[in-house]
């Protein structure tokens, strides 16, 4: 693929320098993608600028009406989306299909049928809400389409008008999506695409003066420094970063359902999840037992060819995050942790780490501050509940979490003491309209549903 999206239209770029993918389970490289200069990513606002009038002076409906046809080109390419992201970010086949696809699915679908609030009157005042303007998307690579559905959605059913940079380590899904946008017909200018990597296409997108608002989920690192370059002309920034989630597991939860559906938490996605319960805390009087049943837990997770039916991890990215998750899991046990799963064979290629199960995990070691995004699970002891608090709220980290417990009052009292965005009881399903996003070092701003909507809004007070 050497082609950027700008203007409603398939645009060669004007930057020479190319990325290679890879398939992380095989090593190869399967596609390229160029790398948009600075003059590519000019002509992006340019257009996103020009269409943001017309755009945002759409009735809700009208704008909804477009989005439900972009869901609808997108969902006729379920399939080659769920294959693309099985091969370009290593997720087995058949949680590429129900996550990595179904949701965003689902999410878009939401937003075609959601408009910004009403506007409302206070005293002599009508305040409105209106669309922030051109919004500059940066994502990730570990839920490419999830995270990309989640600020494209919102901002243009909010109004706004968007320039994305996908992550470079798996573009292949955002192809695919501007493909649908192609098919659907939405208004030229209205979403754009720039592909390339954090440096050249990223910074050019976050320093330009036509974006307004900037939108970006990744790492911690890389937020404040996006945060610190939007400062400069005062720019709205959402971040959604890191997580060291707790899942804290009271003496009287089902600790078998509570361990095993934690460790599937923490392994989801090879560990590769922002809000992954990677510390497990366990109350002393069970914890032996906790220990013992994570790592059976872990032994199932085969390891192998995330288009093999039996495979339930599948690689990590990159060999560089490979290399950084195993200097970790030593770290740890340099540290004074025991490794407490027995290693899996590797498949002969690909970026497989075998998943770690580490008890004895001091709270204040690297283990338990440092987000690993690997197959790596922390798990730790607590004396009562107000001890699970302190150990849950030590992290500079504040995404999610868990609790489980025989009584919910009692799950409910410890979920109001974390300082999280994020808590879920005894195992409850996700909810993609619930908002998202993260308290302390995991970010500014909310996700999904109306609350993600609104991130995107401006306020005006109009006096009468
Ligand atoms: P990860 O560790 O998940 O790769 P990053 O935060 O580095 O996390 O990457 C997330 C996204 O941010 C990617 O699209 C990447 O290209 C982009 N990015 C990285 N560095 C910068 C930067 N300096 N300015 C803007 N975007 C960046």
């Amino acid at each position: 693929m050497n082609r950027l999206y700008i203007g409603g239209r398939w645009a060669e770029p004007k930057g020479t320098a190319s990325i290679a993918v890879h398939n992380p389970a095989t090593e190869e490289v399967i596609d390229h993608i160029p790398v948009a200069d600075a003059s590519d990513v000019d002509d992006a606002v340019t257009a996103a600028r020009a269409a943001f009038e017309p755009w945002a002076a759409l009735p809700p409906q009208a704008r909804g009406e477009h989005l439900a046809n972009l869901q609808q080109a997108l969902t006729s390419r379920a399939v080659q989306i769920a294959q693309t992201i099985a091969r370009d970010v290593g997720t087995p086949l058949k949680i590429a299909t129900r996550v990595q696809t179904g949701l965003p699915l689902g999410v878009l679908k939401g937003y075609a049928a959601m408009s910004p609030p009403q506007p409302e009157t206070v005293g002599n005042s009508l305040i409105v809400r209106e669309p922030a303007g051109v919004v500059g998307a940066i994502t990730p690579w570990n839920y490419p389409l999830h995270q990309i559905i989640a600020k494209v959605g919102a901002a243009l059913a909010a109004g706004c008008t968007v320039v994305l940079k996908p992550a470079e380590l798996a573009p292949l899904a955002a192809i695919i999506l501007f493909e649908a946008i192609d098919e659907a017909g939405l208004p030229p200018g209205v979403v754009n695409l720039v592909t390339g990597d954090g440096i050249t296409t990223g910074e050019s997108l976050v320093r330009h003066e036509g974006v307004d608002m900037v939108s970006f989920t990744g790492s911690t690192a890389t937020g404040a420094l996006i945060s610190r370059l939007a400062a400069d002309r005062i720019a709205r920034v959402a971040l959604e970063l890191g997580g060291k989630s707790a899942n804290v597991i009271l003496p009287d939860a089902d600790l078998g359902k509570a361990v095993k559906v934690g460790v599937a938490n923490a392994l989801l996605n090879s560990g590769q999840t922002c809000t992954a319960w990677t510390r497990m805390l366990v109350h002393r009087s069970r914890y032996d037992e906790a220990v013992e049943l994570a790592a059976e837990a872990a032994a199932g997770f085969t390891l192998g060819d995330p288009f093999d039916e039996a495979t339930r991890l599948g690689p990590l990215i990159s060999a560089g995050q490979k290399g950084k998750v195993l200097g970790h899991i030593e770290r740890a046990q340099a540290d004074g942790a025991r490794l407490a799963s027995k290693p899996q064979d590797l498949p002969d290629r690909g970026w497989f780490v075998s998943p770690a199960v580490l008890s004895n995990v001091d709270p204040d070691s690297a283990l338990a501050q440092e987000e690993v995004f690997g197959p790596v699970l922390a798990v730790m002891s607590f004396e009562d509940d107000d001890d699970a608090v302190r150990i849950a709220n030590n992290s500079r980290y504040g995404l999610a979490g868990a609790v489980w417990s025989g009584d919910e009052e009692r799950a409910m009292k410890v979920a109001s003491r974390m300082r999280t965005g994020a808590v879920d009881i005894n195992g409850a399903a996700f909810n993609p309209l619930a908002p998202f996003g993260g308290y302390k070092q995991s970010g500014i701003g909310r996700e999904l549903g109306a609350h993600g909507l609104a991130e995107f809004l401006e306020t005006k007070a109009i006096q009468r």
